[in-house]
């Protein structure tokens, strides 16, 4: 991770939304049924999908949706464009068939999409292959957290993620470039918790130089509150955040810094896949201060944990992505418009994820600067972190 790696600022205005497969109904393809339990090419089963519902966002975090491209000309998605809350539930219901456990919702910002709850209700109410319940959860910005927690929770969310880079107003409000106070989010976060959502996270983009001073004030703010913070490398997602390297803080030395003050030890993964290494508090003795509750740390630039992902992500006008750092997607929406059954759509599902070897962030630091494919990256903005 020596070299510098500057990707240009463009203004592609539809770099957002790379080509997609048209995927046909091909008699050559054998109909492949669902069977619970889905390989990809290195043997990573299909266990979390997740869904975007909107393109839209009311903030401008500059690492994932800069003001400059993402500004009032910007061509959004028109609302026909985006799946239905049904055609979600019934593609859902499918990818449930072949094995997801886990389903999370996100945007850009997912609370924007009016009466959510509904879709929710209507998720919360599939079942994985064994019969259970599906794990169901959305990431959010906090901003409308409070107004919608309990709704949310009554229709059958699970859980609740909400990003936040920063205690410090000037700092968050400089990082969503919308000016929105820390205040608001941290009223949506204690309303989450009052609606009696598990274990709220907290995730927080570090960005060396820019919020990194705000990794103690936000682990003394969060620690013994049940609410586990989340520190997350900034990423080189999509094509146009202008990421370097060495704006990436190492989370060795999140860790550290926070450990010089609260002292922690590893604690072991609590799923498969789970994309966090965490850190709890420890007591003086050595042991987890459960009380005082623990950290994660999410590495994808210095750590790489593509050996064991099982994450697909549904774009909100139905293009399946199989990696953060994809640059081509499949369209599942004109299958499913073109009439398609369930067992048809089942196949297509199965054929894609059967041919995915992506392993994007353990060949990044491999990869030239300018892969010279003039593929570009789908935007996070558009699928979902
Ligand atoms: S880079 Fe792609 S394959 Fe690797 S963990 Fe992230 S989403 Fe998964």
């Amino acid at each position: 991770m020596t070299s510098r790696t500057t990707i240009p600022l463009i203004d592609e205005r539809r770099a957002a939304r790379s080509p997609s497969t048209a995927l046909t109904l091909s008699p050559l393809l054998p109909l492949l049924p669902a069977t619970g339990l889905l390989g990809d090419q290195l043997g990573r089963p299909l266990h979390d999908l997740r869904i975007s519902v909107t393109d839209r966002c009311n903030f401008r975090c500059s690492y994932c949706m800069p003001k400059e491209v993402f500004n009032k000309d910007y061509p959004y998605l028109p609302h026909a464009a985006l799946l239905s809350f049904e055609e979600i539930t019934r593609l859902a219901g499918v990818f449930a068939r072949h094995g997801v456990r886990k389903i999370r919702l996100t945007g850009g910002e997912p609370l924007l999409r009016k009466n959510l709850e509904q879709l929710v209700a209507q998720l919360a109410a599939l079942q994985s292959v064994d019969g259970q319940p599906l794990d169901l959860t959305l990431t959010t910005n906090g901003s409308l957290l409070a107004r919608k927690a309990q709704a949310l929770r009554d229709a059958g969310l699970q859980r609740v993620t909400v990003s936040l880079d920063g205690l410090d107003d000037a700092v968050f409000r400089s990082m969503n470039d919308v000016d929105f106070p820390v205040r608001d989010v941290l009223t949506g976060i204690e309303a989450a918790q009052r609606a009696g959502f598990g274990p709220v996270k907290v995730n927080m983009v570090v960005k060396r130089g820019t919020n990194d001073q705000q990794i103690l004030p936000m682990a003394r703010h969060f620690r013994g509150t049940g609410v586990v913070l989340r520190f997350i490398e900034y990423m080189d997602v999509g094509a146009t955040n202008g990421w370097r390297m060495d704006e990436v803080m190492p989370s060795s030395e999140v860790v550290a810094r926070v450990n010089a003050e609260l002292p922690l030890l590893p604690l072991s993964p609590s799923s498969l896949g789970e994309t966090a290494a965490r850190w709890g508090y420890a007591r003086p003795d050595g042991t987890h201060d459960t009380a005082a509750g623990e950290i994660g740390v999410i590495s994808s630039v210095t750590q790489a944990f593509c050996h064991d992902c099982n994450r697909a992500r549904l774009s909100t006008e139905g293009q399946l992505y199989l990696c953060l750092f994809a640059s081509q997607g499949h369209d599942l929406r004109s299958l499913l418009r073109s009439g398609a059954t369930d067992a048809q759509l089942a196949s297509a599902i199965a054929h894609i994820w059967q041919g995915r070897d992506d392993r994007y962030s353990e060949l990044r630091a491999s990869m030239p600067a300018d892969s010279g494919t003039g593929a570009r990256r789908v935007e996070m903005s558009y699928i979902g972190g």
